[in-house]
């Protein structure tokens, strides 16, 4: 292991594991047997609850009779101790991928997963050699384990991925119709959008354990034998995709954090529009993409008029409502690769990546009437009734030949020209647009 650069710390005592545990958290534990002082499996069960290895996987190399036991006490992994080098690579390979899983929540923000979700059974697909085969590890696994069960052929484990029934689970021969399909299967579905996630088990004939490293490097969380161990070894297999599935339940839960986490950060929650910070970093961007593509860019910002009278004689929610209609109008009414952001209150902001001059004045003129084009009906809860709103619209267009510095620099620049040219917009009497002049740049 440290011949492939992975840092090893080797300890053969319960209190050398403590210590290493006190300097650093590992990525992975490996426990074989050789302590005097307990079982491992016992070691492997007090590690499962010490707070240090909380996520940390457990990989135990113990022969076959014992795999059951440690499974039972927490490993993630139970191999035996004469396994190849290459499948034990692979293994090692295998766990350190996963956990490298973005985390949910830096900053203690996480919640518990939505409570709505329904309680599904899981789905296992069974891809196997024959369909005699399929029915006995329907059986074997069925007597163990409250999921459902689905026989598949390779098209329609692929298919059904296309239609959006993709599986938890797969269970695939090594060997299907041909030598070495079932491994192309699993990387079909491992490139695969739907499927990517689920978990996928490899079932090889005992002269095949050549596939086994290729499988665990291809993805594949397991390698069993094809009969899944017989009557002895069906707990032990069971077990193994039981846990699969469950760290599969986890990472799904993670993944859907993390998206929650960054839709949160870039979204303002009462229109739905991208907020300030999204969109502050995402102009810079922009104008870096424009400049390097010699485009011009247009940014448009947008403000309300008399707003503060709307929430003054209906309410502060009514206001709220005319926010969201207008956020709605604003966004169907700007061409698709624009941007349209809340900036804060009633100022929203428009960004056009690549547009002439007349494009953008047409657009900003096309958001100002989209505001005013009718009133906005009022709910009933808002003392109903409408009201008309109009907007003021400040435009600037930068073309890629005007001096102005980094890209942020003339993000702020065509920033600030597009609220002056609003803020003449106002002066001018509102409900109307505004184009910056070259010389306000100042
Ligand atoms: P002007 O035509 O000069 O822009 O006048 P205005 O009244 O629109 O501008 P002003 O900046 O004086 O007032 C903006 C108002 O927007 C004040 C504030 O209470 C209101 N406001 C800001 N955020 C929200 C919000 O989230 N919901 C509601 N209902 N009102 C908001
Ligand atoms: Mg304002
Ligand atoms: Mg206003």
């Amino acid at each position: 292991m440290s011949a492939v650069c992975y840092d090893v710390a080797a300890v053969n005592s319960i209190a050398k594991i403590h210590q290493e545990l006190d300097l650093a958290r590992p990525d992975l534990i490996i426990l074989g047997g050789g302590f005097s002082e307990r079982p491992p499996v016992d070691i492997c069960a007090e590690l499962v609850r010490d707070p240090r290895c909380a996520d940390v996987p457990i990989m135990m190399l113990v022969p076959p009779d014992s795999r059951l036991a440690a499974l039972q006490a927490g490993a993630t992994a139970a191999l035996d101790p004469d396994v190849d080098d290459q499948i034990l690579m692979a293994r090692v390979r295998g766990l350190l991928r996963e956990t490298e899983m973005p985390q949910a929540a830096p900053m203690g923000m996480a919640e518990p997963a939505a409570a709505f979700v329904h309680e599904v059974r899981p789905l296992i697909a069974l891809v196997a050699d024959s369909h005699a085969r399929a029915l006995r590890w329907r059986q074997m696994l069925a007597e163990r384990m409250n999921c459902r069960f689905e026989i598949r052929d390779p098209d329609e484990a692929l298919g059904s991925v296309t239609s959006g029934r993709t599986a938890d689970l797969y269970l695939i021969s090594g060997d299907i119709r041909a030598k070495g399909d079932g491994l192309r299967l699993l990387s079909e579905l491992r490139s695969r959008q739907g499927s990517r996630d689920a978990g996928f088990v490899i079932a090889i004939a005992p002269d095949r354990s050549d596939l086994a490293a290729i499988a665990l490097d291809l993805g594949a969380g397991d390698v069993l034998f094809e009969s899944l161990g017989g009557a002895e070894g069906a707990d032990a297999a069971a077990m193994s995709l039981q846990m699969l599935l469950q760290r599969k339940s986890r990472s799904d839960k993670r993944r859907a954090e993390v998206q929650r986490h960054m839709v949160w950060a870039m979204t303002d929650p009462l229109t739905g529009l991208y907020n300030r910070r999204y969109a502050l970093p995402k102009l810079g961007e922009i104008v870096r993409d424009a400049l390097i593509a010699n485009h011009a860019f247009a940014v448009i910002a947008i403000d309300l008029d008399h707003f503060k009278s709307i929430n003054d004689s209906h309410g502060h929610s009514a206001g709220d409502v005319v926010l969201v209609e207008i956020a709605g109008r604003l966004k169907a009414a700007l061409p698709s690769t624009g941007m349209v952001a809340r900036m804060g209150g009633e100022e929203f902001l428009a960004v056009l990546e690549h547009c002439s001059e007349a494009e953008a004045q047409d657009t900003a003129e096309a958001l100002r009437r989209a505001i005013q084009v009718r009133p906005v009906a009022l709910p009933g809860l808002c003392g109903g009734g409408q009201v008309r709103v109009t907007a003021s619209v400040g435009m600037a267009v930068v073309q890629p030949s005007e001096e102005g510095g980094w890209p942020e620099q003339r993000a702020q620049v065509a920033l600030e020209r597009a609220d002056r040219a609003l803020l003449a917009a106002k002066a001018a009497g509102r409900n109307r647009v505004m184009r910056s002049q070259p010389d306000w740049a100042a």
